[in-house]
């Protein structure tokens, strides 16, 4: 048997109807806050990640599908013509009678010969805000002031596969980036986005998350940072695990991310960002608080929360979940002033984050009922030739925005009822000639047994429940 490859899996219903109720939600709330949709490629150049993610990171280093693709460069040139001609030839060649001939040799040799090989170094992308960054540079997003994007889908790291943790899994994201002078600068930015995240989780139900806020500061006060715990980490080092170790040396920031038990204590010991961050970062990150106070979201100061790299700036933060397990970040996100140029493009102060809508979908695991919509009826056609009958009424009923499903006349009416209860449906409604001919329909009721009598017209209103008894 083929099996989904491991650290993937198969999003099945019912479940699916968590997916979208989420998926809605999202859409819904992030529309209050006039952020529209933005769908880039799956697939970025690999010098993408390296720059936008940066290179010492985890996933960069260790945990990207990269491929060396052979595809055409973008610019049709004579040698792209060339390459497609010949695959066009290939792909005739291959329905030719004269095929069999060629059995026996190792491969038919290309008609028209092969340009020279321009592979090019390509990435699943492992997270969206780089591949986004990269379309706001590409289209100058920033002519039009201000952008509140989101994007929703598939992201990809090869990380060791446990609950929570998947190889292919789900990202909801979203990003305010544009001109200093269209205000993304401002901490109301940052306030915007985590009110933002707190509405959404309320609205979704999720009760006892945690915010977690930081301020990473800028570039010139993580020099400093660095330097200090360069220094702190030089006597403890040899202490730690084989990551840190490396990390004291590549970038000693990220040893905040170590989660090895034994090596807790000695970080607890090391020097914070918040020691170290000058007058614009601190008014910035009070600037935050304060509104966030103002508007009522509660939030936990946690200074070990870090995002490494040069380009990400001041404001960093966390959602977790205390019912998610080890793995118990709901969502990271944070600023990235410098990323824009980083990537080539013009200055573009932004803030965004990812929610994992994994570990978003197993935190509702509670609400899961509520969410889940059964049929409101199933409707039975009873005999032979009544098939039709019971489409047209399925049809009207669908129509009218109710959940129907379709049984088959070849079902006697205990295996109707069977697949009715099966489904889950709260009616089942008899479609009989007899019923027919008197445009009346027997329908029962699931749950209490009742069994009434409907009119044809009165149907959709009697199933919602609003209808009177006959
Ligand atoms: P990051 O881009 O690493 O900040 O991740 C943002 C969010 O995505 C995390 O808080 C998780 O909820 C989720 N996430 C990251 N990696 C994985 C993974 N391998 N499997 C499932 N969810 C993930």
């Amino acid at each position: 048997m083929i099996k989904a490859v491991r650290g993937t899996r198969d999003l099945l219903p019912p479940e699916t109807a968590l997916w979208n109720f989420v998926e809605s939600a999202v859409r819904d709330v992030f529309r209050a806050y006039n952020f529209q949709e933005i769908r880039t490629p799956i697939f970025e150049s690999t010098e993408l990640f390296a720059r936008g993610v940066g290179e010492e990171t985890d996933i960069v280093s260790k945990e990207m599908y990269t491929w060396e693709d052979r595809g055409r460069s973008g610019a049709r040139g004579p040698d792209s013509l060339l390459e497609e001609r010949r695959e066009e030839l290939e792909t005739w060649a291959q329905d030719l009678p004269v095929q069999p001939l060629l059995r026996g040799q190792e491969r038919p040799r290309p008609l028209v010969p092969r340009p020279p090989s321009r592979a090019q170094s390509l990435t699943l992308r492992p997270e969206a805000t780089a591949g986004i960054v990269r379309a706001y540079i590409e289209h100058k997003l920033g002519d039009r002031g201000l952008n509140k994007l989101y994007c929703m889908g598939p992201m990809f790291r090869r990380e060791r596969p446990q609950k929570g943790r998947y190889r292919q899994f789900y990202q909801i994201d979203a990003e305010i980036i544009g001109p200093a002078s269209a205000g993304s600068e401002s901490p109301a930015r940052d306030a915007e986005v985590l009110e933002m995240l707190a509405t959404l989780l309320d609205r979704l139900g999720i009760v006892g998350w945690n915010l977690e806020l930081n301020s990473v500061g800028c570039p010139r006060d993580r020099a400093a940072f660095n330097e200090a715990l360069r220094k702190a980490l030089e006597p403890v080092v040899d202490k730690m695990c084989v990551d840190c170790r490396r990390r004291a040396v590549t970038n000693p920031l990220r040893v905040f991310d170590c989660k090895v038990p034994e090596d807790q204590p000695i970080i607890e010991t090391l020097p914070r960002i918040s020691q170290f961050l000058d007058e614009g970062c601190r008014k910035h990150f009070e600037a935050v608080k304060e509104i966030l106070r103002a508007v009522g979201v509660g939030f936990r100061e946690n200074d070990r929360l870090v995002r490494g790299l040069d380009y990400y700036t001041r404001t960093a933060f966390e959602f977790t979940h205390g019912a998610l397990g080890a793995q118990n970040a709901i969502l990271g996100g944070g600023r990235y002033d410098g990323l824009s140029e980083a990537l080539g493009g013009p200055p573009a102060p932004g803030i965004g984050f990812a929610i994992g809508e994994d570990r978003l979908v197993m935190s509702l695991e509670d609400t899961a009922e509520s969410v889940l919509k059964k049929p409101d009826v199933y409707v039975a056609p009873l005999g032979v030739g009544m098939n039709a009958e019971a489409a047209r009424l399925a049809r009207q009923l669908r129509r009218q925005n109710l959940i129907v499903d379709l049984g088959d006349e070849s079902f006697r009416l205990k295996k109707s009822f069977e697949a009715a209860s099966k489904a889950g449906a709260k009616y089942i409604l008899i479609v009989g000639e007899n019923e027919a001919k008197a445009s009346a329909f027997a329908l029962k009721n699931l749950v209490t047994g009742e069994q009434v009598s409907v009119p044809r017209a009165e149907l959709a209103e009697k199933i919602r429940g609003l209808g009177q008894s006959r």
